[in-house]
């Protein structure tokens, strides 16, 4: 069977249709984003049971190269790209676990986490960039004239970009803004050779310059805008259904910035629906923080009104971004799936980034963002106790120590509960064995 898959805008009066390896991130007619298509009818002469199949015999295998998590679903993310050309580091097939204790202290009897940070650059930003860069070493195959690729980025973009294209031997451009991402963030890209942009501005700053840069069609955009990445990301959703063994969560929860995430687990979970995979749907929440919540801004006006904001400085540094380019695809996919949006605020989401670290996890703040969401959202009454929630965790907590130091240490300005500070001492036994006895007699229940 032969697959195929192109470039169409999104714009439904429009409806225009581009081949992959083409440099192109709008359509030329509308100026509306793109998004990629596969011949459905085509994926539709496999069963259902079929493809279900398939990915299982894949996943996690060491068949080059199927047994990325991304890679394994190829024929519904990039089906024309030759393995020659295929870079991956194995992403994906991440962990799915059951957050009991949190589960239990929050209020729900089937709390998953999808840990999405344990991935090869330490971030979900994996899954999109390894199909972005593949596609890119297909075009340079073909003769393109690429001669680098480049993002405008939060700090994780520019950390997957810089690791993939390193290991394809290609040139990256990141632009990141001055003083805004965290030093783990700031040196991936560094250590892989990337050459790094510090512009004094913010995301969106760095966004408009990125765009402008890559006008030129020899330096091809690594962003979100680029469609591409979608195809990777969207395997998210397919990806959790697989580890339920095909059933399909109530909930899904995923905290979003510039959206282009949202959107990607809205299209992955469409397509196991239109090829027969499932037969329901979960709810989407998109969880933001207050500082920089556009999409919470027109989800009180019931999606009426959308206006981009200046985003305020946040812990929750990848997702501070008051005018996210796939605001349109979010939208559509929040209506798609009886969508919720929340926001957080500082102290919410990080007492539960720490709440959660309490009961074994090492949480980012953009996971606090969303673990926060959620539990306003039980409080409300909007999710329910027996209702099975997936909260995808976007990125390794490792990467944010900064923010876990100042928690721990009171140097945030608000005030922490679930402060832990270590307690120095002299080095005698004595004074070991009378701070172990307070300390246990100290002991107390976490509570929300
Ligand atoms: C990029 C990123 C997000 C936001 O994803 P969008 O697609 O921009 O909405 C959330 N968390 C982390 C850790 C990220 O790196
Ligand atoms: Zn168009």
């Amino acid at each position: 069977m032969s697959y195929r898959a192109w470039f169409q805008c999104i714009n439904e009066k429009c409806n225009e249709t581009y081949p992959l390896n083409k440099v192109i991130y709008r359509c030329k007619g509308c100026n509306s984003l793109l998004e990629v298509r596969h011949d459905m009818k085509a994926l539709g002469h496999r069963s259902a049971k079929a493809w279900m199949k398939l990915f299982e015999d894949r996943y996690k295998s060491t068949e080059w190269p199927y047994g990325s998590g991304i890679w394994g679903k190829k024929e519904w993310v990039l089906p024309n790209i030759h393995n020659d050309n295929v870079v991956s580091l194995y992403e994906g097939a991440s962990n799915l676990f059951w957050a009991e204790r949190l589960g239990k202290i929050v209020g729900l009897d089937s709390l998953w986490i999808k840990l999405c940070g344990n991935s090869h650059s330490g971030s979900f930003k994996d899954l999109g960039m390894t199909v972005l860069v593949s596609q890119v070493k297909q075009m340079i195959s073909e003769g393109a004239p690429i001669q680098a690729v480049a993002c405008a980025s939060t700090g994780d973009t520019s950390a997957a970009l810089a690791t993939y294209c390193a290991a394809a031997d290609i040139p990256s451009i990141v632009l990141l803004p001055k003083g805004k991402i965290s030093i783990a963030q700031l040196v991936q890209p560094i250590a892989n050779g990337a050459l790094v942009l510090s512009l004094d501005t913010d995301f969106d700053g760095c966004m408009k310059v990125v765009q402008e840069i890559t006008k030129d069609e020899t330096i091809y955009l690594a962003n979100s805008m680029n469609s591409l990445r979608i195809e990777g990301q969207k395997t998210v959703g397919i990806e959790i259904v697989q580890q339920f063994d095909w059933d399909v969560p109530d909930v899904i929860i995923i905290p979003g910035g510039n959206l282009g995430n949202v959107s990607a687990l809205g299209s992955g979970l469409l397509m196991m629906r239109d090829l027969g995979l499932i037969t329901k749907l979960p709810r989407i929440v998109v969880a933001q923080a207050e500082r920089a919540n556009p999409l919470y801004r027109a989800y009180l006006t019931n999606f009426e009104k959308f206006e981009p904001m200046q985003a305020q400085k946040t812990l929750a540094s990848a997702i501070q971004i008051g005018n996210p380019v796939s605001i349109e695809k979010a939208i559509r996919t929040l209506k798609q799936f009886d969508g919720i949006v929340m926001d957080a605020t500082e102290q919410e989401l990080a007492d539960a980034a720490m709440l959660g670290d309490m009961t074994g996890m090492f949480n980012c703040p953009h996971t606090g963002v969303a673990l926060a969401a959620m539990m306003k959202l039980i409080k409300a009454g909007k999710i329910d106790k027996a209702e099975k929630v997936v909260v995808i965790s976007t990125a390794h907590g490792l990467k944010f120590t900064d923010f876990k130091v100042q928690y721990h240490e009171g140097k945030l300005d608000f005030p922490t509960k679930y402060q832990n500070r270590p307690i120095e001492l002299p080095a005698t036994v004595d004074a070991v064995k009378k701070a172990l006895a307070e300390a246990l007699k100290m002991k107390k229940d976490l509570v929300v």
